[in-house]
């Protein structure tokens, strides 16, 4: 089972090859939610101020300051609410009842909060003394006409949609999410929720894919398995492609006579078929047919995961446009002694924990690359480099943080 390491693809060549090969989508104009999460493609910068004009930050009275002392009596002579702009000047002594948001009558230049005032019809007492500039936001506070707003490469969060919105824009230039498309397959496949027949397993790899690609900011959808059969594969993936900008299999890579994949995909397009000097993960399909980015993963539930971190990843950040495609990387002193096969690179499941003197990283058990249990239980990927054959307890490893979900 073991293939001579020589005949193996150094990982860091399939990756560099991968990701040279793999480009952003073009970016498209959109609305401002459908770019929530999406990378924004040109600076934006402000157009006008905000606020477009200096308003009161209280309900309460504006009035002049100057002259105005603790217990001083004004003139109410008008009101203005949040959405109006009356024709109203105010002079000494006097006030206006104001909205918090509403445009400062003319000459006003301090807001009294109505906490602060006691109401006697047309008239108010002050409770304090005013100050000059007290409870008034001034025309440009948050935003300067011509500021940059937002940075081309940008993830557009929460706010800077907001942001987009309150300084007018209604659409962006933004990188689309990749449509990514995820196909299992294997003759022992079951649906969940279907019960087992003797010698079946059922479809797991198609959802942990699927969710992957969506936290690595796809939209991705699975399709439903295909059967070990040359016809089938062809029309499913073919059928795929239309409708995708990225279309990733399980399971046919490896050296059965029932893995068919890696032949289909090679007769459907520029499709090669490597071994990478990886562990698990060590069948690899990836190429292009009709120019849509094509990635045969191996069919082990672990081997799947640990290729779509490696490789499937990275790129479909690369299509959105991203420019930190790779996970965090820390430095984990391990705790266990950990074996890895010389002339590999090898990911082993851990456990991080913060300590005084740093990270420290625990196998989270059985590391077949069956054990999907280990995965769940493991906040990262821990890489032992192929010319390690052994590290002891005390030894310091990279760990690839899973713990980012989006
Ligand atoms: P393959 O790469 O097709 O040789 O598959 C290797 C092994 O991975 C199979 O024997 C199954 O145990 C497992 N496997 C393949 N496909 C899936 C899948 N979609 N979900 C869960 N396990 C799978
Ligand atoms: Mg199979």
């Amino acid at each position: 089972m073991n293939a001579p390491t020589q005949d193996l693809v150094p990982l860091e060549a399939q990756r560099r090859e991968v990701l040279e090969r793999v480009h952003p989508l073009d970016p498209l104009e959109v609305s401002l939610l459908e770019a929530h999460g999406c990378v924004l493609a040109t600076d934006v910068h402000a157009p006008d101020d905000v606020p477009a004009f200096a308003n009161s930050a209280m309900d309460g009275y504006a009035v002049i300051a100057d002259g105005l002392d603790q217990g001083a009596e004004a003139v109410v002579i008008g009101e203005v609410a949040a959405g109006t702009a009356p024709d109203l000047e105010i002079r000494p002594g006097e006030a206006v009842g104001i909205m918090t948001g509403a445009p400062l009558p003319v000459g006003a230049d301090a807001i009294v909060p109505i906490e602060e005032v006691e109401e006697l019809g047309d008239r108010v007492i002050l409770r304090a003394r005013p100050e000059p500039g007290a409870h008034i936001r001034p025309a440009g506070e948050s935003v300067r006409a011509g500021d940059l707003l937002l940075e081309a490469g940008r993830v557009l969060g929460a706010a800077d949609v907001g942001m987009l919105a309150t300084s007018g824009h209604d659409r962006v230039r933004a990188y689309p999410r990749p449509r990514v498309t995820v196909i299992s397959t294997g003759d022992e496949l079951v649906e969940p929720g279907r019960p087992l027949a003797p010698g079946q397993i059922r479809d797991s790899n198609s959802y942990t894919l699927t969710a992957l690609a969506r936290e690595a900011g796809a939209v991705s959808n699975r399709q439903m398995f295909v059967r070990d059969d040359a016809g089938a594969l062809a029309d499913a993936f073919e059928g795929a492609l239309v409708h995708s900008d990225m279309l990733v299999t399980s399971g046919g890579v490896s050296a059965g006579r029932y893995d068919l994949v890696k032949r289909v995909l090679a007769d459907l397009g520029d499709v090669e078929f490597r071994k990478v000097a990886m562990k698990p993960g060590m069948p690899q399909a990836f190429g292009f047919v009709q120019g849509v980015p094509c990635f045969g993963l191996p069919g082990n539930p672990v081997s799947s995961v640990v290729s779509f971190e490696v490789f499937v990843r990275p790129a479909i950040r690369r299509m959105r446009g991203r420019m930190d495609i790779n996970r965090r990387r820390v430095t984990a002193v391990l705790d266990e002694p950990v074996q890895s096969p010389l002339g590999k690179v090898e990911f082993v499941r851990v456990a991080l924990r913060g300590e005084a003197d740093g990270w420290h990283a625990a196998p989270t058990g059985g590391q077949g690359s069956g054990i999907l249990r280990s995965v769940v239980d493991a906040d990262g990927l821990a890489e032992v480099p192929a010319d390690v054959e052994s590290l002891g307890p005390g030894a310091r490893v990279t760990v690839h943080s899973l713990l980012e979900r989006h």
